[in-house]
């Protein structure tokens, strides 16, 4: 962890802080909330109430009592400050000079409680985003965690769908699924996502107890967290033969997919990559029926930086894990969606998800 530490100190002076507060400056915090995601990837410290300053020459690491002295054992080389009641007044007195805090997971109340605690030397300076920066560069460590998290998901579809889809019901087929990924020892990602036939047309729908349909198409949305990391990956299968229709629009969206995945490449902007999957989809007149972005970033959390859309200002960098999964969703009839998770790399991308994308009709 040591080198995670060292590598968000060197982005200090870039942004000519004197210090980075990462983590929760209030207790007890949410284990599940990107502030607290951030400290465990930064220290590895797994508890729910804490938080370290990062600064050039040192990086204190500030709990309450509870986690003391498992920080002290398990963060090895960080100073430790316990923080009798509070970790605000803990922290505040330990600080100087332009000190960033993530605005994007503080609250206006705790951000005042901090102003008032200071020195008035200091000056707090928004910086939500830089952690999630660093954590965009996935090690060679990481990659094979998500690599083999992407592997769970493709054995899952395999299991699930070998045994046909028409006739079962939405939400046993997504029960089968979360099953599935637990035999393997993972955990699912995200609550799957199984719509046949209409609810296919509906982006985030839930499983429902509707039973799928003989021709149906079926958008299977699914994903494995492994050893602290995650995979995500969609597939459109037919429970039985779709019709012309929806055979034409599936080609639209691997076609799609494909320019897509062709023009993921470091030093691409998320947008060019957006608009190769957009443009096609436009030309064959369902522009209107692709209402998302095409792909965002994966790695400890389900969703992380970057953002692949058409307001997206993010740039891809070599280390990324990114989705590429554009979608067609014809409203009342059904939907298509094809996602697969590829890490960016100099020349182009590889991709993790090794599922056929040819339309497989599983009965
Ligand atoms: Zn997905
Ligand atoms: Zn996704």
């Amino acid at each position: 962890m040591r080198d995670r530490v060292e590598r968000l100190t060197a982005t200090l002076e870039e942004r000519e802080l004197d210090a980075l507060i990462v983590g929760d400056l209030v207790r007890p915090g949410d284990s599940g909330r990107t502030d607290m995601v951030n400290l465990r990837w930064l220290t590895g410290f797994t508890g729910t109430s804490g938080l370290v300053v990062v600064k050039p020459e040192e990086a204190l690491f500030v709990t309450d009592f509870r986690y003391a002295d498992r920080v002290r054992t398990e963060l090895d080389g960080l100073e430790v400050v316990t923080a009798e009641r509070q970790i605000v007044p803990a922290v505040a007195s330990r600080l100087e000079g332009r000190v960033g805090f993530d605005d994007a997971h503080t609250s206006v109340q705790v951000h005042g409680k901090l102003a008032g605690a200071v020195p008035s030397s200091v000056e707090l300076v928004p910086a939500a985003g830089v952690v999630e920066d660093l954590r965009r560069r996935k090690d060679a460590r990481e990659l094979e965690r998500i690599r083999e998290a992407a592997r769970v998901a493709d054995d899952v579809y395999e299991e699930v769908v070998g045994r046909g889809l028409a006739g079962r019901r939405e939400d046993e087929v997504a029960a089968a699924a979360a099953a599935a990924i637990r035999a393997r020892g993972a955990e699912p990602s995200f609550p799957a996502i199984v719509a046949a036939g209409p609810n296919g047309a509906l982006p985030h729908a839930e499983p429902s107890e509707r039973e799928i349909g003989a021709g149906e198409l079926v958008v299977f949305d699914l994903g494995a967290e492994l050893n602290g990391y995650c995979s995500d990956c969609t597939r459109t299968f037919a429970a039985g033969e779709p019709g012309d229709e929806a055979r034409e629009v599936y080609e639209v969206v691997l076609g799609a997919q494909d320019a897509a995945l062709a023009a993921t490449v470091a030093g691409a902007g998320a947008r060019a990559v957006d608009a190769a999957a957009r443009d096609p989809i436009t030309e064959a007149g369902h522009g209107e029926e692709f209402g998302h972005g095409v792909g965002h970033g994966v790695g400890v959390e389900i969703h992380e930086a970057p953002r692949l859309g058409k307001t997206s200002d993010d740039e891809l960098v070599a280390g990324d894990v990114v989705t590429i999964e554009p979608g067609i969703y014809v409203s009342g009839r059904f939907g298509v969606r094809i996602e697969d998770l590829v890490a960016v790399t100099p020349d182009g991308c590889e991709n993790l998800s090794s599922l056929p994308k040819d339309l497989r009709d599983v009965g």
